[in-house]
């Protein structure tokens, strides 16, 4: 039976148990949503309004007890690499879902991601259609209403990782 433990280092260089309780929901932070900066609001099946409010959010977060923060920090050519930034970000995407297929069925669990869902090269939801892969979609910590960098910051792990670098961050639940 393959657990939690093993299957992380597989796939993640940097994994850290943080206390579950370091972790905030905020509607502030949710609300950044709807102000559409990324460009995602409304577009993507793991972005608002798409997913559940915080209060069904808070409720299900309550039914766990343990967590691991995942990331990966990736080199860009130039800190206008916006290309290497959604490269990396889907790489971290498969990441994440490679983590997620091999956890034991039995186990509960929950993986937190990034961004939105790059499966598709145009999500399903801009056009009313289900889903296309509802078993590997991945929400992220922010979809969620988490404020990353102060969870990083406050279990004394880097948001930043230098010039030229992107951190990519995520989590899992159980
Ligand atoms: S798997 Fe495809 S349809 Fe589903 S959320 Fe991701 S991009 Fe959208």
């Amino acid at each position: 039976m393959t657990n939690i433990l093993d299957v992380i280092p597989r796939h993640v260089a940097h994994h850290h148990k943080i206390p579950i309780s370091s972790i905030k929901l905020s509607e502030e932070v949710r609300n950044m949503c709807e102000q559409n900066r990324c460009g995602h609001y409304g577009k993507n099946w793991v972005c608002p309004p798409a997913i559940d409010d915080l209060d069904k959010i808070k409720k299900d977060f309550s039914s766990y007890d343990k967590f691991i923060v995942l990331y990966e920090v990736y080199e860009l050519k130039n800190q206008y690499d916006w290309k290497g930034m959604v490269d990396s970000a889907i790489d971290f995407q498969h990441k994440l879902l490679d983590v997620k297929n091999q956890i034991s069925k039995e186990t509960r669990f929950k993986i937190l991601g990034v961004g939105a869902c790059a499966l598709c090269k145009k999500c399903t939801y801009i056009d009313g259609e289900p889903c296309r892969r509802p078993d590997d979609k991945i929400i992220s910590l922010e979809a969620h209403g988490i404020d990353v960098i102060s969870l990083m910051k406050d279990n004394g792990l880097k948001y930043n990782n230098g010039p030229n670098t992107v951190t990519y961050i995520g989590g899992i639940m159980y």
